[in-house]
């Protein structure tokens, strides 16, 4: 595959493009995640909350493709928080997977409220010490989390996994990445496909570049140096978003992607859910 790598803070290579799976029911995951693969994708993202990795994890089985040569991600439920229930939950997605390791395990949301993501963060730092996990990360963590979480506990993570697309650019949050070495992974690149799409500005860089909005937005996250993990269900649009390794925007199309953030969630305020 022609997907380069990014690496991680500890080393670690992680495919700057893979294939989310959230909102694709478990039968389904199977043929989807079997059709990225075939593809050329090699990183995998899911979670416990998707209830699709057993469908992931047979795909995976039947592909035929070295364990090594795969990157799998999954993610530690809300209601899973705390020391031995995020153990206890890490063992129960890896049964669910089929698999002995995963590549990458993060806590999906902080819930703040529920004032336990420091404990959580300290069993994945068990299980990355007992190489069940090969990095451990977060995800909708705020710059207020990270930093509690770099005051009390001893593993920096990996990565953050955050809503973020030409629409909301998440700027505070890229340079605090960029400033502690943690990954900037983006969760809906492609603004889950409502109305970014169709934005005249993409439109007509598209057009410009002979390609299709999607691919034109995959290229912006992947220029910034964002780790990007488009969903689709359809092969020929799971086909198009790899296909975005043979073409660059120039600096006048960034700015014009740049010039589209408007600092509007789709998704969940982080202080706020669960
Ligand atoms: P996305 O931005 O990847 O958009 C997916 C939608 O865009 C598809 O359902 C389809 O409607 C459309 N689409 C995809 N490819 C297209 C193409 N080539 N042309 C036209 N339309 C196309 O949205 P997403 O699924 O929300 O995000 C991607 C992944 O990020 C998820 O599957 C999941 O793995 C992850 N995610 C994580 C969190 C989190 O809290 N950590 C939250 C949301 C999503």
């Amino acid at each position: 595959s022609n997907v380069p790598n990014i690496i991680l803070n500890n080393g670690v290579r992680m495919p700057q493009l893979g294939f989310g799976v959230w909102q694709v029911p478990d039968d389904e995951a199977t043929s989807a995640v079997a059709h990225a693969i075939a593809s050329g994708y090699r990183s995998i993202d899911t979670a416990a909350l998707y209830r699709n990795e057993t469908g992931t994890g047979r795909a995976i089985a039947e592909s035929g493709v070295p364990r090594e040569e795969l990157f799998v991600t999954t993610k530690v439920w809300n209601d899973r928080h705390g020391y031995d229930s995020t153990l206890r939950a890490f063992d129960e997605s890896l049964e669910r997977l089929g698999l002995d390791y995963v590549d990458l395990y993060l806590i999906h949301w902080p819930a703040p409220k529920q004032d336990r993501y420091v404990e959580t963060w300290k069993a994945l730092e068990k299980l990355y010490a007992d190489g069940r996990a090969k990095a451990i990360g977060v995800s909708n963590f705020k710059p207020t989390h990270l930093r509690r979480l770099m005051e009390e506990t001893e593993i920096v993570p990996a990565v953050n996994q955050i809503e973020l697309h030409p629409w909301f650019q998440q700027a505070e949050s890229r340079a605090f990445h960029a400033e502690h070495g943690i990954a900037t992974e983006a969760w809906s690149p492609l603004g889950q496909g409502k109305g970014l799409l169709e934005d005249p500005a993409v439109a007509e860089v598209a057009r410009k570049h002979g390609r299709t909005p999607a691919q034109v937005v995959l290229r912006w996250h992947l220029q910034l140096g964002n780790v990007v993990i488009p969903k689709s269900v359809t092969p020929s649009r799971i086909e198009e978003n790899i296909a975005v390794f043979d073409f660059v925007l120039e600096d006048d199309d960034m700015a014009r992607l740049a010039a589209l953030d408007a600092g509007n969630r789709l998704g969940a305020d982080p202080d706020t859910l669960g």
